[in-house]
């Protein structure tokens, strides 16, 4: 007797595990297998019908078409995490006079250090034009519309998309001065800093010569948010309640099955408003990754083919 429930008790375990060899698995092997009864539709409400409509609650859909730039999703998330920020969209533009302007013309160096170094605190943001050479930049025929002659000034502009920010200042601050300030070791003075809440400028001189940057709010040319004040969601806080949904009266924010939105720091987590305007990609299923093992390999091939 004690043979047998010894047996019984060494094949018992043997045999729960050989079980689950062939039991339907309750884990995924994620990012390599998609999420099972993931609703590929976002969480989206109807203020009309009062009606939320079930689905994802992953990052959220902007449509800039319909926002009136309310703010009411704002004020609703302050009362939660406090993850929105309604921002307006500007746009750089450095300011030639006509000598400048020949200067520019000329390539030459006084005014080729300047607008490179300018252009240089732009180019790692991701939002703007990014250009290898001064002369491959401006001078091919698409580019040149970006220069404009206003009141016998020469404005040339420096960003294709909107930069969403606060305030103009927070711009010039953020984007502009790292790279205006390395043009005081070549002899160019910075001069005063003028900023209003709509724009801010500042003035570089050397010599004779006078450039400014100029950063000013721009109308996207949305007739119902002729402000272009747009929310952007911080994801470092979000909690993903929906609550900003269902406050939009305009139905302009949804949410999406977009939950990958892990990244290396926190400034990352911060959507603008043309981030947060880009539909989500497929969800893919990317391969059987190759650090598997053969046998894993394998299984993870008969998972697909049985379940
Ligand atoms: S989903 Fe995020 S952004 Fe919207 S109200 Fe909730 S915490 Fe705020
Ligand atoms: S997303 Fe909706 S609630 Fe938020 S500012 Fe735009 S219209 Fe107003």
């Amino acid at each position: 007797m004690s043979i047998l429930r010894d047996a019984k008790r060494t094949l018992m375990p043997i045999y729960a595990g050989l079980k689950h060899v062939f039991l339907k698995p309750y884990t995924i092997k994620w990012p390599y297998e998609n999420i099972p009864n993931l609703p590929d539709e976002g969480y989206r409400f109807d203020p009309k019908a009062g009606i939320g409509y079930p689905g994802s609650k992953g990052r959220h859909l902007l449509y800039m078409e319909k926002c009136t730039g309310c703010g009411s999703c704002d004020l609703t998330c302050q009362n939660i995490a406090e993850a929105i920020t309604m921002t307006y969209g500007f746009d750089v533009v450095t300011v030639l006079d006509e000598k400048c302007y020949e200067y520019f013309k000329e390539f030459r160096p006084e005014i080729v250090e300047a607008l490179d170094a300018i252009l240089g605190s732009f180019s790692a943001e991701p939002s703007c034009i990014q250009y290898n050479s001064l002369s491959s930049f401006f001078w091919t025929p698409t580019d040149v519309k970006q220069i404009i002659k206003v009141d016998g000034r020469y404005e040339i502009k420096l960003n294709l998309e909107p930069i969403f920010d606060v305030r103009a200042v927070e711009v010039l601050y953020q984007k502009v001065y790292p790279g205006v300030k390395k043009l005081k070791v070549t002899g160019w003075e910075l001069g005063k800093l003028e900023a209003a809440t709509e724009s801010a400028s500042v003035e570089l001189s050397k010599q004779d010569l006078t450039v400014s940057v100029l950063v000013r709010k721009i109308d996207m040319g949305y007739k119902q948010n002729r402000r272009s004040f747009f929310p952007s969601v911080d994801y470092g806080r979000c909690v993903m309640c929906g609550f900003c949904v269902d406050a939009c009266p305009f139905q302009a924010l949804e949410m999406t099955n977009e939950f990958e939105l892990s990244a290396l720091s926190r400034r990352e987590l911060i959507y603008t408003p043309s981030m947060l305007a880009k539909r989500p990609e497929e969800f893919n299923i990317t391969g059987v990754p190759p650090e598997l093992n053969v046998i894993e390999r394998a299984r993870m091939v008969f998972r697909r083919l049985v379940w």
